[in-house]
């Protein structure tokens, strides 16, 4: 029988190896780590998360929900193992790292036709999905450039700081989700006008980590990723709009919102530690910590893991790929992940999903499945097939790229249902959700 190679065992590159496997086919998932290890990852575990413990919005009319309730339907192991390792996290799908990760391995283990090899994969052989990630080792980037004939482009990313939770100061902080939404799950720390005014001056003052990187001078960061000292220089309000938005989240002590407010969200099953949401930062370490603890309750707070800056790889897509995520002309090499252009865990998790099905599918003999663009992941993938490979820019999931619904409706809620409705059924009338078999 022929065997399959899933190049990388991170989030797409599991769950491809996971589609593969369940269609019966022989499949080889390569993983570089711990030989080869990443600027990036910690450990050696499978779908490791290097940053943020949230899998995004699970909220029904929201996009990101809407990939995810996809992803169920098309039987997501990610998924599976995310409902295992589920923290509290209000409206948002957030995981114990380690637990999620041992879960999605034990499940890959579980196949008896799924091996996992520990080697670091440099050049293409055979029938391929290739999904090495952001951090794809530069032998390997280097190889899928010249084959491709593409571009290799790049953007910066960053990690957030995460802190133990019996360093924080429980008096300063209060436990709550915006607006109340799903359990309280949050600790929020509050500032006044003069703490908020005292913390952005340190922020706006603090000293960058210098990056040993030749584009230094001409840094170029994800839109919906930017690091906080950044969002921090581009005006006094911004961060107030941004990840220490005050609305929605009642103090209590006060009964009113705060003038500003910093979100902690669970990053461990037990409750242990906690990570700063929407704090990813560039600053040298002694300054995250020095700026850090002046938020209210963290004064003392215990840093386990501080925040860190990355050139993330990506590849000109549309120029090589198809909606099916297959290379266009050669039905046996697949691409998925952050590697092709997509944005976020689910994202590279989906589009993984995808280019398993449908590799396994041309191999099997059947034609690979375009999915309807009325759905996120069918929209995605038209996305990175056929946006503008000049000018070609990682993307997220987001209703942008849905088609829209056929008729006005002021209703904007409505109208996100609808749609997620209709996604949905245009989803089941072409796969089962059982075999992912047309
Ligand atoms: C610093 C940083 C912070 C980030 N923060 C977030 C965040 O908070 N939220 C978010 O949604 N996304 C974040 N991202 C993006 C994140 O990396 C992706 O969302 C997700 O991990 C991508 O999944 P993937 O499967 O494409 O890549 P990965 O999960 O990175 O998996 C790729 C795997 O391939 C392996 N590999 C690489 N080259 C080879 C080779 N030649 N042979 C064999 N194995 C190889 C790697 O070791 C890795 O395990 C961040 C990225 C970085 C770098």
């Amino acid at each position: 029988m022929t065997t399959v190679h899933v190049v990388g065992g991170g989030l797409a590159g599991s769950e491809a190896a996971w589609q593969l496997a369940r269609q019966g086919l022989d499949v080889v998932l390569h993983e570089m780590r711990p030989t080869r290890p990443t600027p990036a990852h910690k450990g050696d575990g499978l779908a490791e998360l290097v940053c943020s413990n949230s899998l995004g919005s699970d909220t029904t009319g929201s996009a990101p929900a809407l990939l995810k309730a996809e992803m169920r339907h098309l039987g997501s192991v990610i998924l599976d193992a995310a409902a295992e390792a589920r923290v509290p996290a209000g409206a948002a799908l957030a995981v114990d790292r380690d637990v999620f990760s041992v879960a999605v391995t034990r499940r890959l283990a579980s196949l008896p036709n799924l091996r996992l090899s520990r080697d670091e994969v440099v050049c293409l052989d055979g029938p391929v999905v290739v999904a090495s990630g952001p951090l794809t080792s530069p032998d390997l980037a280097a190889h899928l450039q010249a084959q491709l004939g593409v571009d290799q482009l790049h953007f910066f990313d960053a990690a957030a700081p995460v802190v133990t939770r019996e360093s924080l100061d429980m008096d300063r902080l209060f436990v709550a989700s915006r607006w109340d939404k799903g359990e309280a799950a949050y600790l929020n720390a509050p500032m006044n006008r003069e703490e908020y005014a005292a913390f952005h001056a340190a922020l706006v003052e603090a000293e960058n980590t210098v990056l040993h990187l030749e584009e230094e001078k001409d840094v170029a960061f994800f839109e919906g990723c930017l690091p906080v000292e950044v969002l921090a220089r581009r005006g006094v309000d911004t961060l107030r709009y941004g990840p220490m938005k005050p609305v929605g989240l009642t103090d209590p002590r006060t009964g009113r919102w705060p003038y500003a407010c910093v979100q902690l969200r669970q990053d461990t099953v037990t409750g242990d530690m906690f990570n700063l949401v929407g704090f990813q930062t560039q600053l040298k370490w002694g300054d995250q910590k020095r700026v850090f603890s002046m938020i209210p309750g963290l004064a003392e707070a215990e840093f386990v893991r501080l925040g860190v800056m990355h050139r993330n790889t990506y590849l000109a897509s549309p120029a090589f790929l198809e909606p099916t995520m297959l290379r266009r002309g050669r039905a046996d090499q697949a691409f998925a992940g952050t590697l092709i252009g997509v944005e976020g865990y689910t994202e590279a998790a989906a589009t993984g999903l995808l280019a398993g099905i449908n590799l396994g599918r041309a191999l099997r003999g059947h034609a690979p499945l375009v999915l309807p663009t009325t759905t996120m992941l069918g929209a995605l993938a038209r996305y990175v097939a056929s946006a503008d490979p000049a000018n070609f820019q990682p993307m997220n999931a987001n209703w942008g790229l849905v088609d829209p619904w056929p008729e006005r409706m002021r209703d904007k809620s409505e109208r996100r249902r609808r749609q997620g409705e209709r996604a949905l059924s245009d989803l089941s009338a072409i796969v089962d959700p059982i075999t992912a078999r047309a």
